[in-house]
């Protein structure tokens, strides 16, 4: 029997025998009333106490609807810690159930959700490290705040929660319960929003650009290493300036005239107050003074950041200093190569596949046009003649891919017929963001004309050139015959005069005989310098500091006679004519003996060095040196400075030495001092050209 059942019938037998104090059963009627009264009194009670239970009832349910749908997770356990509640939101944080869960013991479920890195240390311990700091907190806190507590679900999932403890009493009994939040995802976001201010800042830190952002009120909140760079200030010294004042400070002489503060404080109140304003839409070119005094070009993008107090400011500032620079030298660049093609009296023309694009007006005039303009579009392989077609394609085809090309002469045919011939190179480029060819055209037919005539002319040369080496060759040999006769016949006739011949005709005879003698000798000698080409021999490897040995034994009685000091140093094999180096060596240094100053011994130095494919041979002497005029005449046959009764000799030497010298390739020339000595210097290539071979 349920006890709400037994206390009505108790009820009912204590209403029978009559309530304590009531009237005696012998006044019914007022037993009667009394008797009604009660009932009342019980109906009203009973009719109380259902309220109760209904209102309790309402309760009830209104706590378990918010038990259940509570976004936060409770657990409530009894004063023995085993779990008596566990709301579904419990379960969706934990991922455990309320059937997994009721029954058990905090420490028992708590045991399940260990996180992996404090899995080392043990369970126990881990649970109560938690469960000791939330008590702590009880203890220490009159409203307890929440306790961040990572934990591992048993499927293994990570979650950060927060749990704060209550406790509550009912019927004398405790209870203890815990809310329990799931913040993992506001644990995530709060991480972001770290990560993307970090981010943030190291993109501003590290950007190129300068950058500047100020607070509502345009003080300078932010200001990068760019900046630092840009200004030479730091980042301490402006930080809280309003930004007009540090733009004022750093503005340059050449800025916004005399009073920069103000011309600053007017833009950034239209940046900070005046929404219309538009000036941060735009991107103004501005100057900037370092510290070091430097002024930089920039360009400067201010953006609005709008918050609840207003707007923040901020300022990308790029230096454009080298742009600039850049910028002014490419137009100067742009305006010499542009005046240059347009003066220029080469043809310039820009192709693709032969289609004109540009043409200068020497371009225009080579097709007859009165204009460049004209000829724009047109095909230029049109004008090339024939003959000229395939190889100004092949060529052409060659620049297009940009294969260097040399230049190739070609022949085009002018408006009235005639034909020119141009030397034309050409070049791939890139002409209005497309590849083209740009082609340099020369008019070369006066050249032509020119360069067929000279030939003509030096062939002409050399034939007159040979014909008059014959001749004087064969002239020479036929002059020695008569020139013999002349001096025999004239020592016959000294020989038979009588003493009785007036001396005047001895002295004639005389005369004769000598010139006859001396005749003969310039007559050989112009027959040994002729011989110098017709006689020479093929070159073969000479090693020269042999030649210079047979050489000094030549000249043996000489140097001893003379005292001369005849030094040289390594000297090289050349590819020469023997007999003919004989000959030049011989001649130098017979001459730097000869012409040796009163009273100096001679001293003689010969020496050779390499030089740009050439040896290069010298042979100094301390004699009694050249005047300055004279360097060149000297090496003209039969030219000589002295008398020859001063200096015996007939001019030949040097002519011989230079035209041997030049049969060989190579060229000759003296440098002296009058009084000092004289260098004579010769050279012969390394490898001397087939045709002197
Ligand atoms: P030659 O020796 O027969 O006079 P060269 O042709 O050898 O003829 O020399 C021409 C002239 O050059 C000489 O007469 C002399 O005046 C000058 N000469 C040549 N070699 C030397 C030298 N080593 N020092 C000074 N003068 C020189």
């Amino acid at each position: 029997m349920s006890g709400s059942r037994k206390r009505r019938e108790e009820d009912r037998s204590d209403s029978a025998a009559g309530p304590p104090g009531s009237p005696p059963s012998g006044d019914l009627k007022a037993e009667n009333e009394a008797l009604k009264k009660e009932i009342t009194a019980l109906k009203e009670r009973l009719a109380e106490r259902e309220r109760c239970e209904a209102s309790l009832k309402e309760c009830d349910e209104k706590y378990r609807i918010l038990f259940q749908s509570l976004d936060d997770g409770i657990v409530i356990n009894d004063s023995g810690g085993v779990i008596t509640e566990w709301n579904p939101a419990m379960e969706g944080i934990f991922g455990i159930t309320k059937e997994q869960a009721v029954g058990h013991t905090i420490p028992e479920i708590s045991s399940l959700c260990t996180p992996c890195d404090t899995r080392s240390r043990g369970e126990e311990d881990w649970v109560r490290s938690v469960i000791d700091r939330m008590d702590r907190q009880v203890s220490s806190q009159p409203r307890f705040p929440f306790v961040e507590i990572p934990i591992m679900r048993p499927d293994g999932t990570f979650r950060i929660i927060e749990a704060r403890n209550f406790s509550f009493k009912v019927r004398g009994d405790t209870f203890d319960g815990r809310i329990v939040r799931d913040i993992t995802g506001r644990k995530k976001a709060e991480e972001l929003s770290r990560e993307n201010k970090e981010e943030l800042n190291n993109l501003i830190e590290s950007s190129g650009d300068a950058i500047l952002l100020t607070d509502e009120e345009g003080r300078i909140t932010k200001f990068n290493k760019a900046q630092e760079r840009l200004t030479g200030l730091t980042a301490d010294q402006v930080l809280g300036l309003p930004a007009w004042e540090f733009q004022a400070s750093r503005s340059s002489p050449k800025g916004p005239g005399l009073d920069p503060l103000t011309w600053y404080k007017e833009i950034w109140d239209r940046l900070l107050h005046d929404e219309n304003d538009q000036f941060y839409r735009q991107i103004v070119e501005d100057e900037i003074q370092s510290t070091s005094g430097v002024v930089h070009h920039v360009q400067v993008r201010a953006f609005r950041i709008p918050t609840r107090k207003g707007f923040r400011i901020g300022a990308i500032v790029r230096d454009i200093t080298e742009l600039k620079r850049t910028e002014v030298a490419l137009l100067e660049s742009e305006e010499k190569y542009r005046t240059l093609i347009e003066m220029s009296p080469d043809a310039i023309v820009i192709h693709d596949g032969g289609i004109i694009l540009y043409a200068n007006p020497a371009t225009a005039h080579l097709f007859h046009a009165s204009h460049p303009e004209n000829i724009i579009g047109r095909d230029a392989f049109t004008i090339i003649h024939p003959d000229s077609q395939a190889i100004s394609k092949t060529v052409a085809e060659k620049d297009k891919e940009g294969i260097s090309t040399l230049p190739t002469e070609i022949q085009v045919i002018r408006k009235d017929g005639t034909i020119m011939t141009v030397e034309g190179r050409g070049r791939r480029i890139q002409y209005q963001g497309k590849p083209a060819v740009e082609v340099i055209l020369r008019d070369v037919t006066e050249r032509k004309k020119s360069e067929q005539q000279l030939r003509e002319y030096a062939a002409h040369l050399k034939r007159s050139n040979e014909d008059l080496e014959l001749f004087a060759y064969i002239a020479t040999h036929d002059l020695q015959e008569p020139i013999r006769g002349i001096v025999a016949y004239s020592q016959l006739l000294l020989a038979e005069c009588r003493p009785d011949h007036s001396s005047e005709t001895k002295k004639y005879l005389e005369n004769i005989s000598r010139d006859g003698l001396r005749l003969n000798t310039l007559v050989s000698d112009l027959r040994e310098y002729l011989r110098v080409r017709s006689g020479g021999r093929p070159f073969a490897p000479t090693d020269m500091e042999k030649i210079l040995q047979d050489t000094l034994h030549t000249l043996h009685r000489e140097v001893t006679e003379r005292r001369a000091t005849i030094t040289h140093d390594p000297l090289p094999i050349v590819q020469a004519d023997c007999s003919q180096m004989i000959q030049v060596l011989q001649n130098l240094l017979a001459n730097a003996m000869k012409f040796q100053q009163k009273g100096i011994a001679p001293t003689v130095h010969v020496s050779a060095s390499s030089l740009d494919g050439m040896w290069q041979f010298s042979v100094r002497d301390n004699g009694v040196g050249i005047p300055k005029g004279y360097f060149e005449k000297i090496f003209i046959l039969f030219e000589r400075l002295y008398p020859r009764d001063t200096y015996p000799g007939t001019g030949l030497g040097l002519a011989l030495c230079k035209r041997i010298v030049e049969r060989h390739g190579g060229r000759m020339w003296v440098e002296s001092e009058e009084g000092r000595g004289s260098t004579f210097y010769f050279t012969l290539p390394v490898n001397p050209p087939e045709s002197s071979v």
